[in-house]
């Protein structure tokens, strides 16, 4: 079995184990643990490198490799030589621990001081009991502006705790800031980010450089530069998406109903009418059938210059947040203002759905989104368990890049990946029969699996078409993931499904259990029943075409590798540790065709079989 890579071992003990090499000391680098793999020592020599080059890396790192040390050892070394500032951008709370733990085990294992600080989400780091998660930064500008925020008052009059805390607080994870500085009557965040000017590593979420609207007030508070910072983006395989997110807007007939509503009630006339012109444009180019829309278009229809609409409703909430926490009408000005801002990399789509008129201004090119960071910092290091194939995300982000892909550090006989090409959720084929078909292969192949199982779909319409089936197949105990459960709801679920030893999770591949929640040891196998494509709509279809322009790649980056993304991705959560045993299916016929086969990683070996049942039982005996 190999040394979990924080293991402390006496170095013979490692010599045995084929962990120890006197030359894989990593020499000045900062590497905080005695025993190095082969493929983290690869990794830190190619990271310092791009440091030396002042260049990109993306790798593909799988879990247990020991990412997180081998990268960030060479960059604080680095940092520390040059006067450079780490950011350590990840999506998940959680991975600020172990960036922090390591940091502290750098520190104390090679006797140096520097500064490090965790900063999330502004409303995640409210002193205020109760905030509001929707329009957040309304409701916090309001507090500051009519002096109701106790903590901003107490942290503006300079109070003589704040230095102190900040000094306790270092190294400490945004959670703990959050409770030790709203025990002190001071803003948790403001703490945080005051922290951030002398911070040599700061820990942080991707929006506090990728968000255009955010990086600069960000970067001045907290007194850096991009070109005098080292960017490590972990989870990096998300980063495509959140920008094109962050990028994104809508205007809905739902939002122009509150803002309208709204602007009747502060008595703002102009407002109203405006928003009215708004919803008479929404209406003009919205159809039954989802459409792309010219620019000039929607612009045509409003019966005033877009501009004006603009600067008049951004001034109406103005108005509105003097009196009030939030406005509604400020959600519609800021549409607006994106429509004219934006044009390159973007595609513009309207539909009418059940709930009204939506109009959608879509992000499509992450990479020139990203472009400006990219540029300007002083290196960065992309890296995922799941950048597959790196150069597919280096080519969309727009990078010049190294790529690197390594193996997975984990004993192969602990996994086996069967390809099960007995059923399909091909849309042509997609009938009752084949529901039941697949929910009859799930019950089989669950009951040869001793322990929790999840099984992901490529949608939450299959997946409830087949749990009908199952539930009549398989006495096993079901747990049903909902779309928009809370993070309180998502870690009931998971530790109902450690506990009850034959839990099935009945999720889908796109969905927080299938992508995001971690469930460290709590799986013993995992199906994928179903290639989980996203919808061929007017979206997908720019996406096709955008990078069949830029990288005569369409079909592959816009639709194929993505869904084999989540598919690695499904399969990674059942085995977390090297000490984790499990079976992942892939149940679909086409798993097995030349296009979405040869991007599943190689060192699955997967085996194709329609037998899987001997299979199984052979593996877990
Ligand atoms: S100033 Fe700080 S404590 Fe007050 S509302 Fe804003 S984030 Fe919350």
């Amino acid at each position: 079995m190999l040394l979990r890579s924080h293991t402390l071992q006496p170095e013979l003990l490692l010599y045995k184990m084929n962990l120890y090499n006197p030359t894989h000391h990593a020499q000045g680098m900062l590497f905080p643990h005695e025993a190095i793999r082969d493929s983290q020592k690869e990794l830190m020599e190619l990271v310092a490198k791009s440091l030396q080059t002042h260049s990109h890396v993306v790798a593909h790192a799988p879990t247990g490799l020991g990412k997180t040390a081998a990268v960030l050892a060479p960059a604080i070394k680095t940092a520390m030589d040059e006067d450079l500032t780490v950011f350590f951008l990840t999506s998940r709370h959680t991975q600020h621990n172990i960036v922090l733990e390591t940091a502290r085990a750098i520190k104390e294992k090679h006797n140096v001081k520097f500064p490090c600080t965790s900063l999330i989400g502004k409303k995640h780091m409210c002193g205020q009991e109760g905030a509001p998660s929707i329009e957040f930064h309304d409701y916090c500008k309001h507090l500051r502006d009519h002096g109701e925020c106790h903590f901003y008052e107490n942290y503006m009059k300079g109070d003589v705790r704040i230095e102190l805390l900040k000094q306790q607080l270092d190294g400490k994870p945004a959670n703990e800031i959050v409770n030790e500085a709203a025990n002190a009557g001071l803003c948790p965040y403001e703490i945080s980010m005051s922290a951030t000017q002398h911070a040599r590593v700061i820990v942080a979420d991707y929006y506090y450089l990728f968000s255009d609207t955010i990086r600069d007030a960000f970067l001045s508070k907290s007194k850096k530069e991009l070109d005098k910072s080292i960017i490590i983006v972990d989870e990096a395989h998300n980063l495509p998406q959140r920008l094109r997110s962050v990028y994104s807007a809508q205007l809905s007939t739902k939002m122009l109903m509150y803002a309208m509503k709204e602007a009747k009630k502060f008595e703002l006339s102009r407002p109203v009418a405006t928003l009215s012109y708004v919803q008479d444009a929404l209406m003009a180019v919205t159809s039954q059938e989802e459409k792309q829309v010219d620019r000039a278009t929607f612009e045509r229809e409003l019966a005033m210059p877009l501009g004006e609409a603009a600067t008049m409703l951004s001034a109406a909430a103005e108005v509105v947040r003097e009196e009030q926490q939030r406005s509604s009408i400020s959600g519609v000005a800021r549409f607006l203002d994106a429509w004219q801002e934006r044009d390159e990399g973007f595609t513009r789509i309207s539909k009418q759905e059940e709930a009204g008129a939506l109009l959608r201004l879509v992000c499509l090119d992450p990479g020139l989104m990203a472009k400006d960071v990219f540029d300007q910092c002083y290196a960065s290091i992309l890296m995922s368990g799941t950048l597959n194939p790196p150069d597919m995300f280096k080519d969309i982000l727009g990078l010049k890049a190294k790529t690197a892909s390594y193996p997975s550090p984990f004993p192969e006989e602990n996994r086996k990946v069967l390809l099960v090409p007995l059923t399909t959720t091909k849309y042509s084929k997609r009938s009752q029969d084949m529901y039941a078909s697949i929910a009859d292969h799930c019950a089989s192949i669950i009951h040869g699996i001793p322990g929790p199982t999840a099984v992901f779909f490529p949608s939450y319409a299959i997946r409830n078409s087949v749990l009908g089936y199952f539930s009549k197949l398989s006495a096993r105990p079901v747990l049903i993931e909902q779309s928009g459960m809370s993070t309180n709801e998502k870690q009931g679920m998971i530790d109902q499904l450690a506990g009850s030893k034959d839990g099935v999770l009945f999720g889908v591949s796109a969905g927080s259990f299938g992508e995001g929640v971690d469930m460290p040891g709590v799986l013993k196998g995992v199906i994928i029943a179903g290639l989980p494509l996203t919808r061929p709509d007017l979206e997908t279809e720019a996406l096709i075409n955008l990078y069949q322009q830029k990288f005569s790649k369409g079909w592959e980056y816009g639709y194929t590798l993505p869904a084999m993304s989540k598919v690695t991705q499904n399969a990674g959560r059942c085995i977390r540790s090297e000490s984790d045993k499990g079976v992942i299916v892939l149940l679909e016929e086409r798993f097995g065709w030349p296009t979405y086969k040869k991007s599943l990683p190689k060192d699955w070996k997967v085996e194709i079989t329609t037998d899987y049942e001997p299979a199984i039982k052979e593996f877990f005996a």
